[in-house]
């Protein structure tokens, strides 16, 4: 029998699994808040012994187990590099902010998007991550940390998207009144431009912060450094933007990663802004527009170098100018090579892997 795993079950599918082993339904009502606490089935004193046994037979419950832990001495950003079941890795990093903790969490070992500037696509995709394994990073990270967690991005390695399914229902679980009960508003997912996904969870209902990673103001300068622009160009990603915005009434976010020389000169910023200017208001619903500068973290592989200061205030300041908000991502976690990927390939790299 394929052993089943636990922390992917609603209650409903938890007490009709017990059911099916023999034991009352009610259990799952035990079960499934004191497992989304960290607390495994063998550790639940108020299970029978037979139950606990007979679980530990033919379910998987196991939290991803910490297998590196990176705390930053300038802003306390703890980097975990966490082991699944397999023995694939993957990254989650807790930073503190005035408005509580957020966990960045990843969707998937590897990521099969290519873009050219990230770490975590070198090496392609190896799996996606079950919804118990999206969870189990939260829930890992907490109990480490022995703090409350309180929003969760979707910003870690893999593309969220391209991990539909088991997304959809990690958001379900998380958001469980019996389980962590995070909201939905404190919960942000971050896609390269799935314009399929995008049309597919505009649909769910779910008013979760939409995140999109643009990083380029046309296609020429997109397709150039994300393969998927091929595929959805800027004119069907911002048309869905448009879109979603109009049915969800959610504000989406804008990510914009500056690279030297590829896409931070004066006019770039002049086209992003007529583009999402043209896009995203109207004078009927106009979408406030928020654009993160992020300067590109140097990844070695990749050959591209990060924005000077000057080029990156200009940029801010051109999209100001044209009444769009425009923040530059404060870089927490700078000393333990905080950003996407990274960790995963040192850790690899080391083991002579990948
Ligand atoms: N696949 C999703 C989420 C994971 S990446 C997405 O593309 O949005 C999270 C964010 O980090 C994305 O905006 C991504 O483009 C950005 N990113 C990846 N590599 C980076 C790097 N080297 N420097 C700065 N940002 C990077």
């Amino acid at each position: 029998m394929e052993q089943r795993e636990l922390l992917s079950m609603t209650p409903e599918e938890l007490r009709a699994f017990l059911v099916e082993l023999g034991e009352p339904g009610y259990r799952a009502d035990q079960i499934f808040p004191q497992m989304h606490k960290g607390i495994s089935p063998d550790e639940m004193t108020n299970l029978p012994l037979a139950l606990r046994k007979k679980l530990d037979e033919v379910a998987i419950w196991n939290l991803p187990a910490v297998c590196k832990k990176l705390v930053s001495a300038i802003d306390g950003t703890v980097k975990y590099l966490f082991a699944l079941s397999d023995g694939n890795c993957v990254e989650s990093v807790v930073m503190q902010y005035e408005h509580g903790n957020t966990i960045c969490i990843s969707s998937q070992v590897g990521c099969r998007m290519g873009c050219k500037f990230c770490a975590s696509t070198i090496g392609g995709k190896v799996r996606d991550l079950s919804a118990g394994e999206l969870l189990g990073q939260v829930i890992a990270a907490g109990k480490d940390t022995g703090e409350r967690i309180s929003n969760i991005v979707l910003m870690g390695i893999g593309e969220p998207l391209d991990n539909y399914a088991q997304v959809l229902r990690f958001l379900r679980l998380v958001n469980h009144p019996l389980g962590l009960n995070i909201g939905y508003r404190h919960i942000s997912l971050s896609t390269c431009g799935l314009v399929d996904g995008i049309e597919k969870l505009q649909k769910e209902d779910l008013p979760i912060t939409l995140s999109i990673s643009l990083h380029a103001p046309d296609d020429e300068t997109r397709s150039a450094i994300m393969p998927v622009n091929k595929r959805w160009g800027v004119d069907a990603l911002l048309s869905a933007c448009r879109a979603y915005f109009r049915a969800t009434g959610r504000r989406i976010s804008f990510e914009y990663t500056l690279i030297s020389g590829k896409n931070d000169s004066p006019k770039d910023a002049e086209k992003l802004a007529a583009v999402l200017n043209s896009h995203l208001r109207d004078r009927k619903e106009s979408m406030p527009i928020h654009v993160n500068l992020i300067p590109v973290n140097e990844v070695a592989e990749t050959g591209f170098h990060t924005s000077d200061r000057a080029a990156v205030r200009k940029f801010a300041a051109i999209l100001e100018a044209k009444g769009i908000r425009a923040t530059v991502r404060r870089t927490l976690g700078a000393d333990i090579n905080a950003s996407c990927g990274q960790l995963r390939r040192a850790a690899a790299g080391s083991a002579g892997a990948e």
